[in-house]
């Protein structure tokens, strides 16, 4: 039988979770179903998600912020067919292509015109964590030191350079030994960063500038005074913007907040047009040459599939579409409109202990309500469990509202979203007043809302029970 996809897909449609447990990630799966996400989404389009009935699902998490110009856009559709159908050769490898070429120009050039034009060096791979890994081998050849700082509660991919200066031990659990020299710092303490830097063994700071986990960003001049920390000790600033570059933060690059000037920056998700799996390393010339440092070196750092044509075409496609769509424009004036509703909200729930906001990056973070029976519903959810909280928002949120978005870290009390960047005032709307009512319901308890978080619990710790760990 020749292979037909599209038969394939209308054909088999609605066994995905099947399909999961028997053969990937099964107790991811066991989540999903546990928390009601095992929904069938069948269809794509902008900032919606289709289930098999045709219902629409408002996609407030943007496949974690790859989705910047909304799904399935008929310009990044078009560039991949394009690609495809003139048969370029691909990858030859031991050539100079012409697409990574043109990625590599383009970003160069809106580099330039945010202020950046020292940022003149690409190097193309495949994701987030890849960027990073490189980064990091960049700042040691470049530098010749052998240490890394950086953030506590940061987040900077899951492969093991990555990892290692990943501030989270949740992601460290059952991994080590991780690689030597990468320490942690406080965001805010500069003395503790100086302290660090002070060694003169440190060949980079790397830091979020929104981060991840949470949606934390400093208030004050934090950055501008350890970036001049960071020159005064001849360490190098390297500036992670996988999720806060190209838009989302409402400039095209988060340093262009502080008026920073990394000397690394890392790309990934949205520069893959939602399409081929995209990063880039963009560095000053004299930084990268230290790499590259000798012919015998030429490809010291280098990754397969890292220059590859449909990658480049999504990317040129996706900042093609968010310079002409005015993208930036509107995430900042939508963040703008998002943070006034959601500060109003904040206004009638006591539950809701800060609003974060930069863009269209935003969390809405939780603390104990003052109502007697609220109260109890929080203490008794965060007795059972004490990262279980935010899944009572998230929840009903997807299964009643169909709106999706995340709990945003480990035992924190913190709801997340990262819509695309095409939203206008009605979704965001929908959102709000969603995210009103479910908090409505939590002012019931005993109510449905409170028991959800219990039958979680529960349900969660019988599956660990029927399988042990170890088993899995
Ligand atoms: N750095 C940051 C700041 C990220 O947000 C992420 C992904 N969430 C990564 C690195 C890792 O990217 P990837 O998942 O593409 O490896």
């Amino acid at each position: 039988m020749p292979l037909d996809i599209k038969d394939l897909v209308t054909s088999r449609l609605g066994e995905n979770y099947e399909l999961h447990d028997r053969h990937l990630n099964r107790t991811l799966v066991k989540v999903q179903r546990t928390i009601g996400f095992d929904i069938v989404y069948a269809r794509a389009e902008g900032a919606y998600l289709y289930d098999m009935d045709g219902k629409d699902y408002l996609d407030f998490l943007s496949g974690f912020g790859v989705y910047n110009i909304g799904r399935n856009h008929p310009v990044a559709k078009k560039a991949i067919r394009d690609i495809l159908d003139l048969d370029l050769p691909n990858m030859v490898q031991l050539d100079s292509a012409l697409m990574s070429g043109l990625l590599a120009e383009r970003l160069v050039q809106r580099l330039a015109q945010q202020g950046a034009p020292h940022l003149d060096s690409v190097f193309l791979c495949n994701s987030g964590t890849e960027s990073v890994e490189g980064a990091l081998k960049f700042a040691k050849a470049a530098t010749g030191r052998p240490r890394i700082v950086s953030l506590k509660n940061s987040y900077h991919g899951l492969s093991y350079g990555a990892l290692s200066v990943t501030g989270n031990a949740a992601f460290h659990e059952g991994f080590g030994p991780f690689v030597p020299g990468c320490e942690t710092v406080a965001l805010g303490d500069l003395a503790e960063l100086e302290a660090q830097l002070k060694r003169g063994d440190v060949a980079a700071f790397i830091v979020e500038l929104v981060q991840g986990k949470g949606v934390k960003f400093p208030k004050d001049d934090y950055f501008i005074q350890a970036q001049a920390l960071c020159r005064k000790y001849g360490t190098l600033f390297i500036c992670d913007e996988v999720q806060t570059g190209l838009g989302r933060t409402g400039k095209w690059f988060a340093f262009e907040h502080w008026g920073l000037e990394p000397d690394i920056i890392t790309l990934a998700k949205t520069l893959s047009g939602g399409y081929v799996p995209a990063g880039a390393i963009v560095t000053r010339r004299a930084i990268y040459q230290k790499t590259f440092s000798r012919l015998d070196r030429c490809i010291v750092h280098s990754t397969t599939f890292g220059r590859n044509n449909l990658a480049c075409a999504a990317g040129l496609a996706a900042l093609t579409v968010l310079e002409d769509e005015g993208l930036i424009d509107n995430a900042a004036r939508m963040g703008t409109y998002l943070e006034t509703r959601l500060l109003g909200l904040q206004k009638r729930h006591d539950i809701i202990k800060e609003v974060r906001v930069k863009g269209l990056m935003a969390a809405v973070e939780f603390s104990e309500p003052r109502g007697l029976m609220p109260k109890m519903g929080w203490k008794l959810v965060h007795s059972l469990d004490a990262s279980m909280f935010p899944q009572l928002i998230v929840t009903p949120l997807l299964t009643k509202y169909r709106i999706l978005t995340q709990v945003a870290a480990n035992n924190a009390d913190i709801v997340k979203i990262l819509p695309p960047l095409i939203v206008g005032e009605k979704e965001i709307d929908r959102f709000v007043d969603a995210l009103d009512a479910v908090i409505q319901d939590l002012g019931k308890f005993p109510g449905p809302v409170w028991e959800m978080g219990q039958n979680f619990v529960k349900a969660m710790r019988s599956a660990d029970e029927r399988e042990p760990a170890a088993a899995r």
